[in-house]
């Protein structure tokens, strides 16, 4: 399909979305869910007998499974050009972080919360483990899985500090590779299919080699989709 075509339905996507209250409910929605069962997976945590050598070494393989499973959604995300149907006004006004990277300011605990509104998929892991943890399941296995469910609402985090964050400790933690600096994620925003992980970026060794092999990339494609829409912004939603 050709250039402009897309940009029509991307726009009427927009229109779609900004029109209908339900994809403001839906995030919000969303964003309850996830934030909600993240909360309850945490007590959970706290009841698991662990030992610590242990739980350092599954923090750190949950980090970079975190960085690797929303990097490739991100990925996927990026490259999708489906503006109709149900999901269309979601990924169309998921194209707009490459045009205004900067995020409004709001306080960590409101972008934590606002951002886990957009993980769909996260809803179903979150819910997945909630029904796992009631079985027998092996408790590094499921220690695992609840950091990998916090983390990626925690990478959504990392992701907006790396645009917005100036103050020395989080500049601190970027430069000792836990948040993601902007000297790696730059790449992403300046050059085309590539550096989609978002939480620290240690995976992007893999995901760009997925990417390249895969996928078309997104400046030829779902960015020029997003270029003739002159609509608000949606990634300042409050
Ligand atoms: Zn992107
Ligand atoms: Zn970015």
């Amino acid at each position: 399909m050709n250039i402009n075509t897309k940009q029509i339905s991307f726009n009427l996507a927009m229109k779609k979305y900004h029109e209908k209250k339900r994809y403001g409910y839906i995030y919000l929605l969303v964003s309850f869910l996830n934030v909600g069962m993240q909360f309850y997976l945490l007590s959970v945590l706290f009841t698991l007998n662990f030992q610590w050598h242990l739980f350092l070494v599954i923090f750190l393989l949950a980090y970079f499974l975190t960085d690797f499973i929303n990097g490739y959604i991100h990925l996927y995300m990026d490259n999708n050009h489906n503006y109709e149907g149900i999901m269309g006004p979601f990924v169309a006004s998921f194209h707009l972080h490459h045009r205004h990277p900067t995020y409004a300011n709001f306080s960590l605990p409101r972008i934590y919360f606002n951002e886990s509104g957009a993980k769909f998929w996260l809803v179903l892991f979150l819910l997945l483990t909630i029904v796992l943890s009631f079985t027998q399941i092996n408790s590094y296995l499921l220690m695992t899985l609840i950091f990998i469910g916090i983390l990626s609402s925690v990478a959504e985090v990392s992701h907006f500090l790396c645009h917005n964050g100036k103050s020395s400790t989080v500049l601190f933690l970027q430069n000792i590779g836990i948040l993601l600096s902007m000297k790696h994620h730059r790449k992403h925003h300046e050059e085309d299919n590539q550096s989609y992980a978002f939480l620290n970026g240690m995976s992007d060794f893999f995901l760009d080699k997925i990417a390249k092999r895969f996928y078309d990339g997104y400046q030829n494609y779902s960015d020029l989709h997003a270029k003739a829409y002159v609509g608000e912004d949606t990634r300042n939603r409050g």
